[in-house]
């Protein structure tokens, strides 16, 4: 059966080398890096997520520069936060944490966080370099993943891999971030014709498309890597987008959840705010 890809372990790891990437920065007379989780409402969900980010921002040795807005809070009043923190040199980072209240204009919210301080990497600026191979802060579920493939010891260069799911937060970034290490990648979709037969292409396949359970034995090749993003929360706990235990038997590297993807997020997110500080007080590299 397949080997089970320890997220949870090598999530640790990466917090740990943030944390010692900190003390190096204030030990070379840089000033500690500050993250702006910005909640607009109370979504117990989104506060249960802003929670463990501070958490684990102070943790790793940052400053915890949380914001609330309340969630009748108009564009402007929002707006105007945004723009606080991007002129304000103690934040590093800004995250928004989505999704916003529906009276309100995400996108446009978004499109006001710096490129340099967006470190969830969703702004259009960082998109774009992501798409030209330009370096820039990258979002952080699919950089997640990348980390994950490599601790794994997984070879991308020429392999075949399969994305399932092109959204902007996950799919189609991950796809990018496959195409610059050289494999040969293929995006499927919710109109994607056989689904099952394009995943059984793949060495390494990947999926986030939001639905429980949706690939199955019938679409791994024997010897995969399966990379389960989904998220799915049950009456026994979690679940993802791919038949665990189905797939296992097939595969030959597979990624648990929880304890998979999940707990990458989050430390890829204080990777990003690490290095936004680095390169805002001239000691990027
Ligand atoms: P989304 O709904 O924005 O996008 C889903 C994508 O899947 C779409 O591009 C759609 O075309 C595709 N899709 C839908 N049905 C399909 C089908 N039957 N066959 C093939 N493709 C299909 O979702 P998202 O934001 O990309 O998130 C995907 C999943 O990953 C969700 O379960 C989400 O909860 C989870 N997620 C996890 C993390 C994490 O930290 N682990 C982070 C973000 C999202």
């Amino acid at each position: 059966t397949a080997q089970v890809i320890d997220g949870t372990a090598v999530a640790r790891q990466v917090r740990e080398d943030v944390a010692k990437g900190v003390q190096e920065l204030l030990a070379a007379g840089g000033t500690a890096p500050g993250l702006a989780t910005v909640l607009i409402g109370d979504d117990p969900a989104s506060e249960v997520y802003v929670r463990n980010k501070r958490k684990l921002c102070v943790a790793a040795g940052m400053q915890d520069l949380h914001r609330h807005l309340p969630g009748d809070v108009g564009q402007e009043e929002a707006a105007a936060l945004i723009d606080e923190l991007a002129a304000d040199p103690a934040v590093s980072g800004i995250l928004l944490q989505l999704p916003v209240p529906k009276h309100l204009d995400s996108e446009a919210l978004l499109a006001r966080i710096p490129a340099e301080k967006d470190v969830d990497g969703l702004t259009a600026a960082n998109a774009g370099l992501l798409a030209q191979g330009r370096p820039g802060l990258r979002p952080c579920t699919p950089s997640g993943v990348m980390v994950l493939l490599d601790e794994a010891g997984v070879s991308l260069q020429g392999a075949e891999a399969v994305v399932v799911g092109r959204s902007v937060l996950v799919g189609k970034p991950m796809a990018q971030l496959l195409l610059e290490r050289n494999a040969t990648v293929t995006i499927c979709h919710s109109r994607t014709r056989d689904l099952a037969e394009v995943c059984r292409r793949a060495d390494v396949l990947v999926v986030a498309a939001g639905i429980p359970g949706l690939v199955g034995a019938d679409a791994v090749k024997p010897g995969a890597t399966v990379i389960d993003v989904g998220i799915h929360r049950g009456e026994n706990g979690l679940h993802g987008d791919v038949d665990t235990a189905a797939v296992a038997e097939v595969a030959g590297s597979i990624t648990p959840v929880p304890g998979g993807v999940g707990p990458m997020t989050i430390a890829m997110l204080l990777a990003n705010t690490l290095e936004a500080a680095k390169v805002q007080q001239g000691r990027g590299d």
